[in-house]
């Protein structure tokens, strides 16, 4: 496959753009590749970069693309939506409507403000539970994603992981030391950091955590973390900027069955237009300004081609359950499918998935926490990249991350998949 186009843009690229991207697992540079494919567009389940290479995409924008890139009913409206103005700094009807809709599906959302990434959203619900709770201190669990605001950037999960710094320079010290961490689905230390520390105002969460690659969370959990945080008076805030009309319309929320304070939206709810919200309990949210004195605000906030595309997904999610049943079973066939192969070429890696979301491990063992993944082969996982790539299929760019189905995946997508993943196969298993 010639992608020499990819290289010439990187080196140019490198020159006025740290490390050459705008995001850093998109640099390919944990997997040990000299240059990343650019990507030129994308139609349904299709990448096509700058020399005309076309690719099955298992990575949909990181979650937002539940349709495919571009999916018609969604492009009329945002073009449509485009012709009358594509920012006001004023507000807009649609944006009740986005807001009544999410809440129909979360009805742990009483009251919703959008925001233009998931970052700002977790950022603002966590001054939003300080305020509320009038403590200082967060619990966050290792190996989770929240986005890059100050606060949530210890032991985090995703870009941090891959570049094998959890933390990040320029954070103060008062700051980390406001976020407390613990290992995820461990009760007895979450449960014993609770009960010892009087000054906790949330514990944020992502139901399913898939920035350390996807892991199983038992309900058990769940409901443990709302327990202990009722009794304590402190917010329990779930992060479902990736499983929020992923895994289900309603989420973790509703999968699980489980009410927490407040939420965190982003990806699908803007049809891959930038957006994110939060939401939750009333007598939490209006402490916003200007209700309250808790600050949130954003020129681009509640965009109206972003809300357009949004309320357009989600409409056309609501109106077609069969979508999800239809993502939840051709996943469960790849999976299934995925583990014949890991039997038959006795490769040692395991999967994990929810929904439409799936990782590969390659360790023997189930993988249920940070610790686990960590301990996976990077080796492994390097030839599996590259042999995906070079037989036209882009999977994430890191082991730490998710693969994402869409609904417009087709058998034949799947058949290059499963040709492809084989070609991995052999290679590892030469590689032993
Ligand atoms: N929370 C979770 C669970 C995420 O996965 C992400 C990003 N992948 C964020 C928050 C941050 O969202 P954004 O990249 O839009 O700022």
């Amino acid at each position: 496959m010639n992608t020499n186009k990819s290289k010439e843009i990187f080196e140019e690229a490198k020159k006025s753009i740290p490390g050459g991207v705008n995001s850093p697992v998109r640099a390919f540079q944990s997997v040990k590749k000299d240059y990343p494919i650019f990507i030129e567009s994308a139609k349904g389940s299709k990448l096509f970069d700058e020399d005309g290479n076309e690719y099955i995409d298992m990575i949909g924008s990181w979650g937002p693309m539940i349709l495919g890139h571009n999916y018609p009913e969604v492009l009329e409206v945002v073009k449509s939506e485009m012709e009358k103005g594509t920012s006001f700094g004023l507000p807009t009807k649609k944006e009740v409507v986005l807001a009544e809709l999410v809440k129909e599906c979360f009805p742990a959302i009483e009251k919703i403000r959008l925001t233009t990434s998931g970052t700002e959203a977790t950022m603002a619900a966590v001054r939003l539970s300080r305020a509320f709770t009038k403590k200082n201190k967060i619990l966050k669990f290792e190996g989770c994603y929240h986005g890059h605001s100050d606060s949530l950037l210890v032991k985090a999960g995703s870009g941090l992981l891959t570049f094998e710094h959890q933390d990040s320079n320029g954070i103060t010290e008062a700051v980390t030391r406001d976020t407390i961490t613990a290992p995820f689905g461990d009760f007895e230390k979450i449960k014993k950091i609770i009960e010892d520390e009087k000054d906790i105002a949330c514990v944020i969460v992502e139901p399913i955590p898939a920035n350390m690659g996807v892991i199983e969370t038992s309900k058990e959990f769940l409901e443990f973390l709302r327990e202990i945080t009722r009794k304590k008076n402190t917010v329990l805030i779930f992060d479902e900027v990736i499983t929020g009309f992923r895994i289900s319309l309603g989420g973790a929320c509703e999968v699980f069955g489980i009410q927490p304070d407040l939420v965190t939206l982003g990806k699908i709810i803007g049809g891959g237009y930038p957006v994110g919200a939060f939401g939750g309990k009333k007598e939490i949210m209006d402490l916003i300004s200007p209700v309250g004195n808790v600050y949130h605000a954003g020129t681009l906030s509640g965009n109206p081609v972003s809300v357009a595309a949004g309320i357009k997904t989600i409409s056309i999610l609501k109106e077609n359950p069969e979508i999800y049943k239809t993502l939840e079973k051709r996943t469960k066939e790849l999976v299934s499918k995925i583990e014949n192969l890991i039997q038959k070429y006795e490769i040692p890696a395991t999967v994990n998935y929810v929904n439409s979301l799936f990782t590969i491990f390659f360790a023997k063992d189930k993988i249920e926490n940070l610790e686990d993944a960590i301990d996976t082969s990077d080796e492994m996982f390097a030839i599996y990249f590259d042999t995906m790539l070079e037989n036209g299929i882009i999977v994430p760019p890191s082991k730490y991350e998710a693969h994402f189905i869409s609904y417009v995946h087709s058998d034949e997508d799947y058949e290059k998949f499963y040709f492809a993943l084989e070609k991995a196969f052999e290679k590892i298993k030469n590689s032993l």
